[in-house]
């Protein structure tokens, strides 16, 4: 059989095992952010998602633990929502007195030893969080996150247990039985609170993860923990310790009571080259500030595995060696040596969430809402386009239901939103194109392809104008006069390409563009943009506006001006993709009316050459404006169509 990743049973570690008496190998897996991901199905696409998912990680914890004979199993917390199973559990379903939810119930079937809460915990409220949490087996613990307002860290009105302490009897290299007290926290961005802030409002408070630990560890030490782990919801930041800081692994693994951290709530993965550069982490070994550490990604297509090598003298335990890595379920399903079918413990995720997985199937093939006009991105590039004004509204109202500072509120809320289906390397048939009628959730995933997640940025004026201004480097420079030149710049993809709903923009094409493809200025005397409105008045480059866009284009992919960390003002993780179906179930009227939009400056005599979807055929009465003709199709497969520039459209 293929063993997937590295080697499961490090060589040192297995010496170490091996000179016995008092010498214990103890091995710690990790499963983090399932993001309720039980079986390898891509509910959005309709189809199967191999690699993924915890019965396929189930596999791999079954392997994991029979190569080493003392285990134990955590998952690190985003465990129960994610995936449109969680919606119909939680709302079409409902959890009633007694009754598992599917996530439970395959993590009660793999036996594990605790759990973390993370922060898509809350995204049901707090009754819905309490019911699941009944049905767990093993003790669920998070120390930082309070159902009282005003208590220090290390108070004790936390929603969970803040900590678990339970004995386990090891055995060593000969065989010998010892007894082992292992101490578990756990810990979450305290930024969950303004994360769910319309459900958890008034009833959930919380802590910095750093000083709710080192105020805990005192008591789990005199309780007679041997061992403390962290089960941290948060990933690798800076080193340095800032009061409520997300990802705070580091200062966390500097405490002096925690002996292993396990981490999670970023996605990535740990040991991990990507992670050399950061101070006090060795990726070699695994660890963080010298602690032993690991992250196993998300959506089960990992298990992070930590080898201890622990001796006992005189009673008392030390750890003398450690050993992190992780193993991919994708790479089992590619050697084909994954599959419920083969494992006992997959099968047992399996039948746990049978029910569930069928009541989801028939929902996400039911409509989830209705459109009033066709939704399609045939015509984005002139300004025009239905889909990008649905995805631009439910962005925008997601936003201004959860912006909680007063100071934001009051700012205009813009939506910046790009066709990420539009043609070019995805071909003639890669558009976002749905008929007018009922929307199924897999016209959700074409209306947004990507698990971006929700974000906002607080811009000025002048940064909005730059960010139009990267925009236009998407279209070719037209020479007045001209009737030949191709619109649009072909190395400018689609998700580059961003409108701005509630502002019109005139575009000068005659103008050089002032950013090239990848979004580097290169010409700073250049301006194609004329005009930008907001409301009826110019955008001054004073002026203050919160601006709705996602995780990607906020961490500064693309190169858009004033997108990254000092100006990032919302986050929520909650996937645009979601919230887009939520916004489409609210019964919001889809009329695709834009708000603003996107217009070029009159170039009498002038027309252009723009390529679409030959789809596009049947919504050509959309762009009268700009008078086309069909020029016929590229060998590619694309309608060429002639628009004329005269009126600017
Ligand atoms: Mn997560
Ligand atoms: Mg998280």
């Amino acid at each position: 059989m293929n063993r997937p990743g590295p080697a499961p049973f490090p060589a040192a570690i297995a010496d170490a095992a091996a000179i016995g008496g008092g010498t214990v190998h103890l091995r710690l897996i990790e499963t983090t952010d399932l993001h309720l991901h039980l079986l390898p199905y891509d509910y959005y696409a309709d189809q199967p998602m191999p690699g993924f998912g915890l019965a396929g990680a189930a596999r791999l914890i079954e392997d994991a633990r029979a190569e080493a004979s003392n285990c134990l199993l955590f998952d690190n917390g985003d465990f129960l929502q994610g995936t449109p199973l969680g919606d119909v559990v939680a709302y079409e379903r409902g959890l009633r007195e007694g009754d598992l939810h599917p996530v439970v119930a395959a993590m009660n079937a793999l036996e594990y030893d605790a759990i973390a809460l993370g922060n898509h915990e809350f995204n049901y409220g707090l009754d819905f969080l309490q019911k699941t949490l009944m049905g767990a087996k093993c003790p669920v613990v998070s120390a930082n996150l309070m159902t009282a307002p005003g208590t220090r860290p290390g108070g004790r009105a936390t929603l969970a247990r803040p900590y678990a302490l339970f004995e386990r009897a090891v055995v060593d290299g000969q065989g010998g039985r010892h007894p082992l007290r292992i101490g578990v926290i756990g810990l979450a961005p305290p930024q969950v609170v303004t994360w769910d802030r319309h459900v958890l409002d008034g009833r959930l408070w919380a802590h910095d993860m750093v000083e709710t630990a080192r105020a805990w560890l005192p008591e789990i030490r005199e309780a007679g923990a041997d061992l403390v782990i962290a089960l941290a919801h948060t990933g690798i930041g800076p080193p340095r310790h800032v009061e409520g800081m997300e990802n705070a692994a580091l200062p966390l693994a500097r405490l002096d009571g925690i002996d292993v951290i396990l981490m999670g709530h970023d996605h990535l993965l740990f040991p991990a080259p990507g992670f050399s550069a950061v101070p006090q982490v060795d990726v070699q070994s695994g660890t963080l500030a010298g602690k032993p550490a690991v992250m196993a990604g998300c959506w089960g297509a990992h298990i992070g595995v930590i080898d201890l090598v622990l001796q006992r003298d005189a009673g008392t335990w030390h750890l003398v060696q450690s050993r992190s890595h992780t193993r991919s379920g994708k790479v089992m399903a590619a050697t084909g040596c994954a599959g419920a079918d083969r494992s006992r413990a997959s099968a047992r995720v399996a039948a746990s969430v049978r029910d569930a997985h069928s009541a989801t199937l028939q929902s996400i093939r039911r409509p989830v809402g209705h459109s009033d006009v066709a939704l399609h991105t045939f015509f984005a590039h002139l300004g025009i386009s239905t889909a990008l004004s649905v995805v631009a509204e439910a962005q925008r109202r997601h936003v201004a239901e959860r912006l909680a500072d007063p100071g934001l509120r009051d700012l205009p809320i813009l939506s910046a939103v790009a066709p990420f289906k539009a043609g070019g390397r995805a071909g003639p048939s890669g558009y976002t194109d749905i008929p007018a009628g009922p929307l199924a959730l897999r016209h959700i995933a074409d209306l947004y392809a990507f698990p971006n997640a929700i974000a906002a940025l607080r811009l000025r004026g002048a940064a909005l104008i730059e960010w139009l201004e990267r925009s236009a480097a998407a279209f070719n420079r037209i020479r007045p006069g001209t009737s030949d030149t191709l619109l649009r710049h072909p190395d400018v993809p689609g998700y580059n390409f961003e409108v701005i709903d509630a502002v019109d923009v005139t575009y000068d094409l005659s103008q050089p563009a002032r950013y090239d493809a990848q979004g580097r200025l290169i010409d700073r005397k250049a301006r194609r943009v004329v005009q930008a409105l907001f409301e009826g008045a110019p955008v001054a480059p004073a002026d203050e506006f919160i601006l709705c866009t996602n995780s990607y284009r906020a961490s500064g992919a693309g190169c858009f001006a004033g997108a990254g960390r000092e100006s990032l003002v919302f986050r929520d993780e909650r996937l645009v993709r979601d919230i887009l179906r939520d916004h489409v179930a609210r019964g919001a009227p889809l009329d695709g009316r834009r708000r603003g939009g996107l217009g070029f400056l009159p170039m009498p005599g002038t027309s252009a050459i723009f390529e679409t979807g030959p789809a596009a055929r049947a919504h050509l009465d959309e762009i009268a404006a700009f008078s086309p003709v069909e020029r016929g199709t590229t060998r590619a497969g694309f309608l060429r169509l002639r628009v004329d520039l005269s009126a600017g459209g």
